[in-house]
């Protein structure tokens, strides 16, 4: 207990510690107001007022360091190629269409003819992996709703599966959709060759399967492409359905649809950027209760997204997550919608400005002007950065710890101060409080918590947003979760 004896001198020297404190804070963390605290919160007073003593010395004491990416995970990010992405997207646009009503084309052409070259593509990254990845088709029929759905038809996804080391089925998913489609969405016959929308988020996705396959995970890592994404999100909401029927513990799912032209409408723009959509309010989420205690901006998605844009910056400096605060853009939707929907953390990642004439239109010349889903329009150069990015916030997430399943802060009583508590994260080395004031965007201060599973800070809950995040032995971060007001 040296360690503890040292914390409790040095905390007398520090001036914003009130005497008392550290016995009070022991107090709430054992006391039984707090319901369903974890084995810490069992552990004696004594014990308890050690730990909150040594977070408060460690949150005193020590600046924020910035983080040192990790070999390993910058190893993989390096490997990402911008002309295997490139010869990825141009296979894909060569299938014609990938329409979800051409199913029935001709040998080499449409949907499925894209769908078998894909897992094919799969299994040969599969192959080295001594079968810890698997390939699969998530297959359904979706019957003919008499409006976008003319007919039934079969919707076929290509799943792969790097699994984890870890005990608990801990899983991240990275997703794309590869169907594609012109003007008429139920037109299975007509060119729609999807270079960006989206045979640049399925080149990405089968990008990072190959350079994480030869990575060890401790979570599992899913790697989709989705069809049926343009006649209503429909391959990703089979699966994501699925997943949620089966119990897994889906952390988080990056979703990469239109990531692959760095010019828009507006002509050459700034590369420098991704766009990151998050929504504000989960799913079942009560508005009200969420408009009183300021937390609009703190959904288990947009803690995703802060995560992201975090990690990013350390592997990608070359590249600005800019988060956007919205679930997508005006009149569009995405396959992160289906993971929200299914109750599921979700993040999508969309290119600087987009080009409207290239999407979802015929390939033709009318007035001048190029429509089309072109290869030509696209730059595989930004697209290696996107990949890259995803790559490393993919790995940062798998190889670090899960976030908190439950975090709270304590409302019982009016005070200055904060004391949080959360449930222990398998493979923390110790926690850290992030905080930010309510008017930041993201996360500004960090106080180390040491491996208590609760802590109390001398700053206001009334005047700051926290988060609560694990951290591994390797000082790899997992994803902040948001404390829930508990009295
Ligand atoms: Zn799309």
């Amino acid at each position: 207990m040296r360690a503890c004896a040292a914390g409790f001198i040095a905390l007398t020297t520090l001036p914003f510690i009130a005497p008392g404190a550290i016995a009070r804070a022991a107090d709430r963390l054992t006391g039984p107001a707090i319901d369903g605290y974890g084995p810490a919160g069992r552990a004696s007073r004594a014990g308890m007022a050690c730990a909150i003593a040594a977070a408060l010395l460690h949150g005193a004491a020590r600046a924020q360091t910035p983080r040192q990416p990790d070999p390993a995970i910058a190893q993989a990010v390096s490997q990402v190629s911008p002309d295997r992405l490139r010869a990825t997207d141009e296979r894909l646009v060569a299938f014609g269409t990938r329409n979800t009503f051409s199913e029935t084309s001709p040998a080499g052409r449409g949907v499925f003819a894209a769908r078998d070259w894909i897992a094919g593509q799969f299994r040969a990254i599969a192959a080295g992996t001594g079968g810890r990845m698997t390939v699969a088709l998530d297959e359904y029929v979706q019957h003919a709703d008499g409006k976008r759905v003319p007919r039934d038809v079969k919707i076929s996804s290509v799943v792969a599966t790097l699994r984890g080391d870890e005990p608990g089925g801990r899983t991240y998913v990275m997703s794309s959709h590869y169907d594609s489609r012109n003007t008429d969405d139920a037109d299975g016959t007509r060119d729609a060759p999807g270079a960006d929308d989206n045979g640049s988020g399925t080149a990405a996705v089968l990008e990072a399967a190959r350079v994480l396959a030869g990575t060890h995970p401790h979570a599992t890592i899913v790697f989709a492409t989705y069809d049926a994404e343009e006649q209503g999100l429909f391959g990703s909401a089979h699966h994501a359905a699925a997943l949620r029927a089966a119990g897994a513990d889906v952390q988080g799912d990056l979703n990469n649809d239109i990531i692959g032209a760095s010019a828009g409408d507006r002509g050459p723009t700034d590369a420098g950027f991704v766009r990151i959509f998050s929504e504000a309010l989960p799913a079942g989420a009560d508005p009200h209760r969420i408009n009183r205690l300021g937390s609009e901006n703190d959904s288990p998605s947009r803690e995703l997204a802060r995560f992201a844009h975090d990690v990013g910056r350390l592997y990608v400096p070359g590249l600005d997550g800019r988060l956007v605060y919205r679930a997508d853009r005006f009149l569009r939707g995405g396959d992160q919608e289906s993971f929200t929907a299914a109750g599921f953390p979700a993040i999508r990642f969309v290119e600087p400005v987009e080009t409207f004439a290239h999407q979802h239109q015929d390939v033709r010349v009318e007035g001048g002007v190029q429509y089309g889903d072109l290869e030509r329009f696209m730059d595989f150069a930004y697209l290696a950065q996107v990949t890259r990015y995803n790559v490393a916030v993919l790995a940062a997430l798998a190889q670090g710890p899960g976030r908190p399943a439950r975090a709270w802060v304590s409302t019982k009583e009016l005070t200055n101060d904060t004391t949080l508590g959360w449930t222990p994260v398998a493979g923390a080395a110790r926690y850290e409080v992030a905080r930010r004031r309510t008017t930041d965007a993201l996360w500004t201060d960090t106080t180390d918590a040491g491996q208590a599973t609760g802590v109390t800070l001398p700053y206001s809950k009334d005047d700051w947003i926290f988060g609560v995040r694990a951290v591994d032995s390797q000082g790899r971060a997992g994803v902040a979760a948001y404390p829930a007001p508990q009295r």
